[in-house]
């Protein structure tokens, strides 16, 4: 049984179920330009409005601070969740009070509608105690499948799953699954990826890891802070020098837990920060005083790939390199690529989040391959510190 409850669990037939999702999509010129988050939410949807429940949207979109902001609106999504889910929805022009109670008593069994905004409001972000009750009164039970906004303690992600009875929904179940495969019980040897920019915003992302995890890659411009803190010299590279201290307190840490830290042996060195600089590749003994470490080398490559031939999990969040200026993608491409034939080949179990690296994993086509990707950004990272998530805390038995 799982330790949280699910859908399997929720008898919704004639019920009016609160459904939060996150339907907080990018938008161009009034136009949802990645459709994901909403493509995530389809199932759970569908299972509750097949299932004869009447579902009733709640989501945040933006960041309107309480107040009722036009731009912000969620009609706007309105046409793009109806061309997938193939229906007609109703609108609520509130979350709260008359209108929204006009529209969902209008729902009959399997309709569906979305209610404006929760950030509307002011009460959603203090998770407010009146402002909770105002949206109960529309549900007689809660479903909870925004694991992206899990990490917020808000009245519709967290407030609501203590006022009704509450369910994870199939989208924060297979969420939770494949984050509970990845470090709480793991298939070992476990290697954790970490690259990104900078270790200042992932210092405790690496404390936790080195407890959980028995490889402990650390890319991107981060390594370089590792580097420096080894006594190498790293040139004009991006480097946090005041964080020597904790990145030698973080070796410190891993070797005491068992955990091997692998930093790049080799590097692709340039002198301009753009796409298409010259560059070349020197041991990461030999960096110039005018080079920018923008990639990982091939050693480096080579020395992760062959360990990842021997892990049986993989969790990765950041870029070996600075991706989006080719050819310094070609480090996180190339990992990417092997994790991803070692999951198709049924070797390796992977599991990659944190926006950047969903960006770099699509770049690298091979998003599709790995085991799961998460979308959820801030979620994902504070999953990986080991902190409780209050949404999900939320919806345990
Ligand atoms: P993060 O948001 O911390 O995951 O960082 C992702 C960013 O790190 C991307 O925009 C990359 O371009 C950048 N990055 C990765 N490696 C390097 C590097 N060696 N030098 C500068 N930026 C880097």
């Amino acid at each position: 049984m799982a330790a949280f409850r699910t859908l399997d669990e929720a008898d919704v037939k004639g019920k009016r179920v609160l459904l939060r999702v996150d339907l907080n999509v990018p938008m161009e010129g009034g136009r949802v330009t990645d459709a994901t988050r909403i493509e995530r939410a389809l199932p759970t949807i569908n299972e509750i409005a097949e299932k004869g429940g009447r579902v009733i949207l709640l989501s945040h979109f933006g960041r309107p601070k309480g107040q009722r902001v036009d731009e912000e609106s969620l009609r706007q999504v309105v046409p793009t969740l109806e061309h997938h889910l193939k229906r007609k929805i109703a609108f609520a022009e509130d979350c709260v009070g008359k209108d929204a109670a006009q529209v969902v008593d209008a729902l009959k069994d399997g309709d569906v509608a979305l209610l404006e905004n929760t950030r509307f409001h002011k009460g959603e972000e203090k998770n407010a105690d009146d402002f909770v009750e105002a949206l109960a009164r529309n549900g007689d039970i809660f479903v909870s499948d925004a694991f992206s906004a899990a990490h917020r303690a808000h009245a519709s992600t967290e407030g609501l799953a203590h006022r009704l009875p509450a369910f994870a929904g199939r989208a924060m179940q297979a969420e939770l699954e494949a984050l509970q495969s990845a470090l709480a019980h793991p298939q070992r040897p476990v290697m954790a990826i970490v690259g990104g920019a900078k270790v200042s915003t992932k210092l405790e992302l690496l404390g936790n890891l080195v407890d959980k995890v028995d490889y402990l890659v650390i890319g991107g411009g981060m390594a370089n802070t590792f580097l420096a803190a080894q006594g190498k010299a790293v040139g004009k590279s991006l480097c946090e020098h005041d964080l020597a201290g904790a990145a030698r307190d973080i070796l410190a840490k891993a070797e005491k837990a068992g955990c091997a830290i692998v930093l790049p042996i080799d590097a692709t060195v340039a002198q301009k920060f753009e796409a298409h600089a010259p560059s070349h590749i020197v041991s990461v003994d030999h960096v110039g005083e005018n080079d920018m470490i923008l990639d990982v080398g091939p050693k480096s490559i080579a020395h992760v790939e062959s360990l990842l031939g021997k892990c049986k999990t993989l969790v990765w969040n950041g870029p070996f390199g600075a991706f989006e200026l080719p050819p310094f993608d070609e480090g996180t491409n190339a990992v990417a690529q092997t994790a991803a034939r070692l999951t198709v080949d049924g070797k390796l179990l992977s599991i990659a989040g944190g926006g950047d690296t969903v960006a770099a994993l699509n770049q690298a086509h091979v998003a599709q391959e790995f085991s799961y990707v998460s979308t959820a950004g801030g979620a994902f990272l504070e999953w990986l510190e080991g902190k409780a998530l209050p949404g999900v805390a939320a919806l345990m038995r």
